[in-house]
């Protein structure tokens, strides 16, 4: 793992393993964005001391997802800001999905068929966030401020991470650069995912640190706002004329978006749109 330059102030770290994370140097205090997994975090912070000595004071989570949080013990000793609904969420899964024994179980699944993938679980102690929001989360600085706002979209506790100053902006999974994005988590909501891209476009933004892929800017915004639009307009036409879920969730006529093949990803996302697009127009009826 790397830290790469985005500006004078801001990095991300682009990997392929897990999500992305970022660090923002302000004047007195160093700004984590996203923990990844366990090992990675553990790699980011290494690498975070080898291009500052500022104290890191805060760790920032765009959203709940395990590759954003996972690594969140070894910030513990700061503050860790997310939404509100990003705790409720991560509290939830500490009790289903995340319990002990659900952890151990997958680990000892995925050993056989994905070592690398079970090594990113063990030995993991799930670390809540200490502080919560409600809209938006600012740290002010005398030079550089940071504003964490809540969106949604990719789940429903996500966040955007902006730095006015440097005028880069930490998208968390709003933005999977140059691959398709996961849309499929039972939270996520495409309309809320537009609008939030759609606020990016205004805003004076010149370099994007994606929750996934390469560092980016507002052109990739656009694609995936042309992609989105054009997914709606299909799924909602074909809501609208009475065809069945199987049919519009099967559809191949989609923008493809990078990938070459339904994959899973792909699937669980176009279900999960249609879940939400049919249900606000059977509530619209
Ligand atoms: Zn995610």
């Amino acid at each position: 793992m790397t830290l790469e330059k985005v500006t004078d102030r801001t990095y991300g770290s682009v990997n392929a393993a897990g999500g992305n994370s970022g660090i923002a140097v302000l004047d007195d205090q160093v700004v984590v964005i996203d923990s990844q997994f366990l090992n990675q975090a553990k790699e980011l912070r290494r690498e975070i001391e080898k291009v500052t000595e500022k104290k890191i004071r805060f760790l920032l989570l765009t959203h709940s997802h395990s590759d954003h949080v996972f690594g969140n013990e070894v910030f513990q000793d700061y503050e860790i800001v997310g939404h509100r609904s990003l705790k409720a969420r991560m509290q939830e899964l500490l009790s289903t999905t995340w319990t002990k024994e659900s952890l151990e179980k997958q680990i000892a699944e995925l050993k056989g068929t994905d070592p690398e993938r079970a090594s990113r679980f063990e030995g993991v102690h799930i670390t809540l966030p200490t502080h919560v929001f409600d809209e938006d989360f600012r740290i002010v600085e005398d030079d550089m401020e940071v504003v964490m706002r809540h969106v949604g979209g990719h789940t429903g506790d996500s966040s955007t991470v902006y730095f006015p100053k440097e005028q880069v902006m930490f998208a968390g999974d709003l933005i999977f650069c140059q691959t398709f994005p996961y849309g499929g988590d039972p939270t996520a909501d495409p309309d809320r995912w537009l609008q939030a891209l759609g606020d990016i476009m205004e805003m004076p933004v010149r370099a994007i640190v994606p929750g996934h892929g390469p560092i980016c800017d507002k052109r990739e915004v656009q694609t995936y706002i042309d992609f989105i639009e054009d997914v709606k307009d299909r799924m909602v036409g074909m809501i609208r004329e009475g065809k069945s879920q199987q049919e519009i969730t099967k559809d191949e006529g989609y923008p493809m978006l990078y990938s070459k093949s339904a994959d899973q990803r792909r699937q669980s996302t176009l279900a999960q749109w249609y879940k939400v697009w049919n249900q606000k127009l059977t509530k619209n009826k």
